[in-house]
């Protein structure tokens, strides 16, 4: 049973992730697995190479992302190119990672979950939530960035609402750590008698 992960930038998604992990939870990350796919050696960023040039290769071999980033934001067709060449083998390789999975179930973390409409693989959807204030303040801090920064990003993500009204489960995680944790192990507890069932469909 695949259990999707989400949240805006700053809410608590990895912590959260974390806590699951700690409960013997499989956890895959598909921002990890973005850039597994493009890691130094592989056949995903051998085409990159040839087609955006040297210029987006490191001297360590490794993508130069902001590189690539600013070029593909001055370029929609190279945008295009490049999400065709990726989303696929990036599903593959995260759908492979859950199979591979020996947990009751496992989380499949995502930021964009349902922007990627990733939910279409999960059974459940949590949403890790809180204020957009103290994401702001929160992601300000971890990032050692501005709230304007910040705030470009969490414009460009779903609104909180409509996660909320996609979600199937919520960790309201304005509270401290602790907090948060309690409501990973109920949760967990019922997604684990959910998937023992085996009718989580
Ligand atoms: P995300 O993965 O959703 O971007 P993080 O898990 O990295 O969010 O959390 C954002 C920041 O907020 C991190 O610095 C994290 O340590 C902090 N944080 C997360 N949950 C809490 C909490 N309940 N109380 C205080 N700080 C928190």
């Amino acid at each position: 049973m695949i259990v999707g992960l989400t949240g805006g930038i700053g809410c608590g998604k990895s912590t959260v992730a974390r806590f699951f992990a700690e409960l013997g939870i499989t956890v895959v990350d598909a921002d990890q697995v973005a850039r597994d796919v493009v890691s130094p050696g592989t056949d995903a960023l051998k085409s990159i190479k040839q087609h955006f040039g040297s210029q987006v290769i490191k001297e360590d071999q490794s993508l130069n992302r902001p590189q690539l980033r600013q070029l593909i934001f001055d370029n929609h067709d190279d945008k295009t190119w490049l999400e065709n060449l990726l989303h696929p083998i990036i599903r593959k390789q995260m759908l492979t990672e859950l199979d591979e999975s020996k947990s009751i179930y496992s989380i499949l973390e995502a930021p964009l979950l349902f922007e990627n409409h990733l939910e279409a693989y999960c059974a459940k959807t949590v949403l890790v939530d809180v204020p957009v204030d103290l994401q702001i303040q929160r992601a300000t801090q971890r990032d050692n960035a501005d709230a304007s920064t910040i705030q470009t990003i969490v414009d460009a993500q779903l609104p909180r609402s409509a996660k909320l009204e996609k979600a199937d489960y919520v960790i309201d995680n304005s509270g401290d750590y602790n907090n948060a944790k309690m409501q990973v192990m109920r949760l967990d507890q019922i997604l684990r008698l959910l998937a023992a069932t085996e009718d989580f469909t």
